[in-house]
């Protein structure tokens, strides 16, 4: 036996018959490395990716609830990150973010600026005044905000409502 193999036997053995010191020797190694502990956890996650997946997948399917939740959270987390991929799924250039949305609807007051009506009793959605289809972008610029019955009727004509209802109310 090599002076190598040798001491792999002998540091098991002591781990065995010394478990709790052991234990509290990694532990402390952990804290002190957690960038180590980081790279080591990634390297055998990328080593084990189809345990990882199948743990996962079995993991997700007991507990149902705990994903809704998750993707829900995740979701109202990344709002500006959904966005701006459905549109660039859908061809659109440019951008805009959440906060901007939130901006232009408060300079509308909340409200349509078809029919006048205003949030709560309506649900103001994002209206681009160039449609996508017609090569219209998603920059803020090209965002009106319409209720969800104005927008469907506007549907792909290029209108730009006005907002003198904003000084006559
Ligand atoms: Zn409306």
């Amino acid at each position: 036996m090599d002076r190598k193999t040798y001491r792999k036997i002998y540091n098991k053995n002591w781990r065995k018959n010394n478990k709790e010191k052991w234990r509290g020797l990694l532990k402390k190694w952990k804290k002190n490395n957690p960038e180590k502990v980081k790279e080591m956890f990634r390297n055998w996650r990328r080593a084990n990716l189809e345990k990882v997946r199948e743990t996962k997948r079995i993991w997700e399917k007991k507990n149902p609830e705990k994903v809704k939740r998750h993707r829900k959270k995740w979701k109202s987390k990344n709002q500006d990150k959904i966005k701006q991929e459905r549109a660039r799924r859908r061809g659109a250039k440019g951008l805009h973010m959440q906060t901007e949305w939130e901006t232009l609807k408060a300079q509308y007051n909340w409200t349509c600026p078809a029919c006048h009506r205003s949030e709560p009793e309506i649900k103001l959605t994002e209206d681009h005044i160039i449609p996508i289809s017609k090569g219209g972008s998603n920059n803020i610029e090209n965002i009106q905000p319409l209720c969800k019955g104005c927008n469907s009727r506007k549907y792909t004509k290029i209108i730009k409502y006005n907002l003198d209802f904003l000084t006559h109310s």
